[in-house]
């Protein structure tokens, strides 16, 4: 619907919102008072870049308050540039609606701002959560705010505050693991995005921050049951409350108290009291209980609700019972990629018939504008290019360098393998040694992520050559030479996304059988043999340890391989500790610290330290 022909609250250069030195609340209050229902609703809506790329005039028609890239929506000239010029094309359009409400552009920088070619990539959560360095997850979100908002967006849906509880779903390496003290510790990350003082979002050094997903995301039910089967990514967290309380909802208590975060995404999941009888899930963005009389009321929270990607449409009913139920369910804006001119009429309709009430929109519009007015965006709505020279810059990549080797984690060091010495000998097995797509995972460039050279950075091979002249590579361990001082075999997953997690390896945390040899080869030809595993999360190796020397979990550790090679060298010390409970077997899970029957192969918080050499 385009907008109706306008009241007489026009903008005049006098309008109180426009005005920089008015409190926000002040600001909010002046500029929603001259908003029409119509104005109001384009605020709650958020499409996709490409649903609205070729039709930028619906971003005025309807007068959206904020525009998105799923993963991997990049624009066709990926470099920095290219993403200024077209959020600024589309901040153009928002610019020309009568009230002149700047749009809010929305990215996944989870690792980095992992959608840019070229950005510096980080390892993924699960690897900073073995670091254990809040400090490091502070720089490494500061410079992700950085080098995502000189290329336009304002705003990251991230950091992943989930507390992961079962290593089979596919998002697990996007925790920082399963203790959920251990999130909290992480959370550190919020100051690095949104800054330690409220003007600081309005600089070029900040962007609003997303804690997702709200809540029980990572502890979910997985298999079958009597009450039913159930899927582990966006399914369905079954628990009493207390549980919930202590597990799931602590870090967001955290994130809206200690560090004020602007908006939060409820998740896919459900919630199943087991209080009231199983049975009855409700879809966490349909829940007036967790998303208004917990979160905002209780806890709070006073930024706005973000929707996950077309999650209401798996709330039960037609489109006008889930845009209804999860409004008046305390939802503030709608991530509806392809269907916002859908969504404005349905709301708008749902208003109009009174069963959305004003005050509720109200809520919602106020709560949005606040973020707009705290990022400066009214003064300042194109991106300010200025620091676009420092992304992917060697400070920023050292400081990425540093995480990796900061997050190595190791678990076997028999004989005194590691550290290796300078020059040694080695021969290299593996394809995801020298495979810089695989080492960063999914959520890089593309959605899924993909194998290949799609990044700019150092593999881990790069790593061990930069150390060691005489280095053979082999992807398949083909003739092992009995001339190597060391055998390091590189087994692990390849990228994947939400879901279950590695297609290529049959969804499960066995390796592959490609990845068996390769360990079975190396380490009976070569008299030390060193096995790294790079991989979103720990893999069932139970029945190879024993034919290794020494056993690194690698994670994903990004753009900068390198970093894993100044561990193996003795330049900086493994002090990483394992941020999940690894299993003996794919059957042990869900297992976390604190069960009973806790046996896994490695429990939660294990990890050996080296020595460095003194070259
Ligand atoms: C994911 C979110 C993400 C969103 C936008 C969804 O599929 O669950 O984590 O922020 O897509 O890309």
């Amino acid at each position: 619907p385009a907008i109706a022909a306008q009241p007489a609250q026009a903008a005049g250069p006098q309008a109180a919102y426009l005005n920089a030195r008015l409190p926000v609340a002040q600001r909010v209050h002046d500029l929603l008072g001259r908003m029409t229902l119509e104005e109001k609703v384009g605020q709650m809506t958020q499409a996709e870049r490409g649903a609205i790329d070729a039709d930028r005039d619906q971003i005025t028609s309807l007068a959206l308050g904020s525009v998105l890239s799923g993963g991997g929506s990049v624009p066709a000239d990926n470099t920095p540039a290219g993403w200024a010029d077209m959020v600024d094309a589309y901040q153009a359009k928002a610019l020309a609606t009568r009230l002149k409400i700047p749009l809010l552009y929305g990215v996944d920088s989870v690792h980095g701002h992992n959608n840019l070619v070229g950005a510096t990539v980080f390892p993924h959560n699960i690897a900073m959560g073995a670091t254990r360095d809040p400090g490091l997850v502070r720089k490494e979100e500061q410079i992700t705010a950085i080098e995502t908002k000189a290329t336009g967006p304002q705003w990251a849906f991230a950091p992943c505050v989930c507390v992961t509880r079962d290593l089979r779903w596919g998002r697990a390496y996007e925790s920082f693991g399963e203790d959920p003290g251990l999130v909290i510790k992480m959370e550190t990350g919020l100051e690095g995005f949104e800054g330690r003082r409220k003007g600081d979002l309005a600089t070029n050094r900040h962007v609003l921050a997303t804690a997702k997903h709200y809540a029980g995301d990572g502890d979910t039910k997985f298999g079958s049951s009597t009450s039913g089967t159930y899927t582990i990514d966006q399914g369905v967290t079954v628990t009493d409350r207390k549980h919930f309380a202590k597990v799931d909802l602590a870090p967001y208590v955290v994130a809206v108290k200690k560090y004020g975060v602007g908006s939060i995404m409820p998740s896919f999941s459900s919630i199943d009291w087991t209080e009231d009888g199983v049975g009855n899930p409700v879809k966490m963005s349909a829940s007036k209980e967790l998303l208004t009389d917990v979160l905002k009321q209780k806890i709070g929270f006073d930024g706005f609700l973000i929707s996950d990607w077309e999650a209401i449409h798996q709330i039960p009913g037609d489109y006008a019972t889930q845009v209804r139920t999860s409004v008046n369910a305390g939802m503030d804006m709608f991530m509806e990629p392809y269907s916002a001119p859908q969504f404005v009429e349905t709301l708008l309709a749902e208003v109009k018939a009174g069963r959305v009430k004003t005050s509720r929109i109200d809520d919602a519009v106020s709560r949005i504008l606040k973020a707009k007015f705290e990022l400066g965006l009214f003064e300042h709505p194109y991106t300010d290019r200025s620091l676009a020279g420092t992304i992917g810059s060697p400070e920023h990549r050292a400081v990425a360098r540093e995480a990796v080797a900061k997050s190595q984690v190791l678990l076997k060091n028999s004989r005194h393998a590691l550290p290796l010495r300078k020059n040694e000998r080695i021969y290299v097995a593996g394809i995801n040694a020298d495979d810089i797509g695989n080492q960063a995972g999914g959520w890089t460039v593309t959605w899924q992520g993909s194998s290949g050279d799609i990044i700019p950075g150092t593999t881990i091979l790069d790593g061990i050559k930069q150390n060691s002249s005489h280095v053979t590579y082999s992807e398949d361990a083909s003739a092992p030479t009995s001339g190597s001082d060391v055998g390091i075999v590189v087994v692990g997953e390849t990228p994947y996304a939400e879901g279950v997690g590695d297609v290529g390896n049959g969804h499960t945390l066995n390796l592959s059988d490609a990845d068996k040899a390769n360990i079975d080869k190396v380490c009976s030809a070569i008299r030390t043999c060193v096995v790294l595993d790079v991989a979103g999360r720990p893999q069932i190796v139970t029945d190879q340890l024993s034919k290794t020397d020494a056993f690194v979990m690698s994670w994903l550790p990004g753009s900068e391989g390198a970093g894993v090679a100044d561990v193996l060298f003795g330049k900086r010390q493994f002090t990483g500790k394992l941020s999940v409970t690894w299993p003996s077997s794919e059957a042990q899970e869900p297992i976390n610290i604190g069960d009973r029957n806790y046996h896994p192969l490695f429990p939660y918080g294990y990890g050996l330290r080296t020595r460095p050499h003194h070259h």
